[in-house]
């Protein structure tokens, strides 16, 4: 088993609060048989209650799919592969569709990239929302409709009685992303999971959805798990992070920690491949080469083709996750190196000064 939590168990955060949600050397597969492909490969990590977690890594990381697999939506063709994901206590890796309704809206709420394809283009916003009060909390329809402009006013949406009549064509991005976290957050539900949630938003409206959501976590206490492209986003708005690179993590650590002082070259070339505002018009340092296909992971280190750090070892042998520190881990075989600065990697921006999308 892969287990990436440090000694003291869990993915380290600031907080010692009980995890509301357990990731244990999860694997997700693609397919059956002689021909499977794992795409996730034994990932574990904890996100204790009321704490956000964010998790990022480049396209075909496996974040998203780590996301969709914590709240039952795994695409078809994907199954858990071994492993288990805790939820409260309960095991839910492997629940039917039909146990895992109750818990979607209740327990777990998802906020998604592109809320445009997650909204019934034919059906006017308050409706949308009012069906979740009516089918999930068993509202009347006049009381369910109350509920749901209220829901709208919530998130900041103006005039919303008015507003609850039109169909999502009618909102801006921004407001239409307001709809979604409406819509996540009308149940009440523990976990908020938000994949990319301002991904397709405007750098203004970004920063306002943002700061939407923490205020909403916020006033409900929300436990939520981020995944994002954006540091800045990230360091702005994370207790702790985990950072995935071939369907595995290979860093995880409080936020401001792991973003200021890296301990992983792959987290080094992230923080690297975003602007940073001290240096307005410096050239970008794109990591270079693409991430592995999943089929053909390389040997050892996975991220050694693309690693300026890379030694033999790293081609043979599979660094193990390991701590690096109080609450941090990394799997490198030279993280002393990295988090030290003794490795000759390029300096790294300061987290509260990075902004954008890796
Ligand atoms: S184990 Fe080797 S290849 Fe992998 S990140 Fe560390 S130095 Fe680079």
């Amino acid at each position: 088993m892969t287990d990436t939590r440090p000694p003291h168990g869990g993915t380290p955060t600031p907080t010692d609060g009980a995890p509301l949600i357990s990731l244990t050397d999860l694997r997700l597969t693609l397919g059956r048989g002689a021909g499977a492909v794992d795409l996730v490969r034994g990932v574990s990590l904890d996100v204790p209650q009321g704490t956000t977690v964010a998790v990022v890594g480049e396209s075909g990381s496996g974040k998203s799919l780590t996301a969709l697999s914590m709240m039952g939506l795994l695409p078809p063709g994907v199954t858990v592969g071994g492993g288990d994901i805790v939820f409260d206590g309960t095991p839910v890796a492997r629940l039917t569709e039909r146990e895992w309704q109750p818990l979607r809206g209740r327990q777990l709420g998802m906020i998604f990239q592109d809320p445009l394809s997650a909204l019934n283009p034919c059906i006017r916003v308050g409706d949308q929302i009012a069906e979740m009060f009516r089918l999930r909390a068993g509202l009347g329809r006049r009381e369910a409709r109350d509920r749901a402009v209220e829901s709208m006013v919530e998130v900041g949406i103006p005039d919303a009685e008015r507003r609850a009549r039109s169909y999502p064509h009618e909102f801006s991005g921004g407001m239409r992303q307001r709809v979604m976290i409406a819509m996540a957050l009308s149940l009440q539900p523990r976990l908020l999971i938000a994949d990319e949630p301002t991904t397709a938003l405007d750098v203004t409206v970004q920063a306002q959805i943002m700061r939407l959501l923490i205020a909403r976590k916020q006033a409900r206490g929300l436990t939520m798990i981020l995944i994002s492209h954006d540091l800045g986003v990230v360091s702005r708005s994370a207790d702790s992070v985990v950072v995935m690179y071939a369907g595995r993590v290979v860093e995880s650590g409080p936020s401001r920690e792991v973003l200021t002082r890296p301990a992983h070259p792959y987290t080094v070339g992230l923080m690297r491949s975003v602007p940073d505002r001290r240096r307005p018009g410096a050239a970008l340092e794109a990591i270079p080469g693409q991430p592995p296909d999943p089929r053909t992971v390389p040997s050892g280190c996975a991220f050694h083709p693309r690693c300026p750090m890379a030694r033999d070892r790293c081609r043979t042998e599979v660094p193990a996750l390991r701590p690096v520190g109080p609450a941090r881990a990394s799997a490198c075989h030279f993280a002393d190196e990295v988090v030290g600065g003794g490795a000759n990697l390029p300096e790294t921006n300061d987290a509260s000064e990075v902004s954008g999308h890796v």
